[in-house]
């Protein structure tokens, strides 16, 4: 099945943004592939592709030593799955993207996987905020804000426009095919 991978930092709302999107009926959980690390989850929707939940990269608090780990777990694994249909990178929306972010973002650009970026927490902000908060970042980032989807697991929103935004791009051809 084809996969769909989430990257964002610790504490980005990754956990909660997977748990939302998969009560979603169309997304129904029907089974939990076991690891094939300790720190990659698996979730397989519908028999048909599989959401990867990777591990949170660039937490504050963690030495140069786990750093030195996950790095190569996550781009590794980037690399070299052979069905990787795309990438799902997660932003809070109040933070300004981290170095870590960057790293990640060129990563993505690097390999030329199709990316959909997400920004967490939404509902963290006034209504009337968002919409320029979104702009602000996707300047940070070089992106057009149209490519950020809102998203709040608290209150669901930007749930279906995630989900759409997932088959959409699990419609694409494979990305590795010239
Ligand atoms: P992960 O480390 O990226 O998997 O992050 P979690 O999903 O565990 O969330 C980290 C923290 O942010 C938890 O305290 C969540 O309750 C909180 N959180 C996650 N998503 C949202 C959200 O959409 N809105 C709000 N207000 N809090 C959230």
């Amino acid at each position: 099945y084809p996969e769909i991978a989430f990257v964002g930092r610790s504490n980005v709302g990754k956990s909660s943004l997977l748990n939302k999107l998969m009560k979603r009926k169309a997304f129904a959980r029907v089974s939990n592939t076991p690891g094939r690390t300790r720190e990659i989850h698996f979730f397989d929707v519908n028999k048909q592709f599989v959401l990867a939940d990777l591990p949170g990269y660039g937490y504050a608090r963690i030495s140069k030593e786990r750093k030195a780990e996950w790095r190569p777990l996550i781009e590794g694994f980037l690399t070299d799955s052979p069905r990787l249909w795309g990438v799902v990178q997660l932003l809070d929306v109040r933070h300004d993207p981290s170095p870590d972010d960057m790293v990640m973002l060129d990563f993505l650009a690097q390999l030329g996987v199709p990316t959909i970026f997400a920004v967490t927490k939404v509902d963290k902000l006034r209504k009337a905020e968002v919409a320029p908060r979104i702009q602000a970042l996707a300047a940070q980032l070089r992106l057009d804000p149209d490519q950020i989807v809102p998203f709040s697991a608290t209150t669901g929103a930007g749930r279906d426009e995630l989900a759409a935004a997932l088959m959409e791009l699990l419609a694409m051809p494979d990305w590795r095919t010239p």
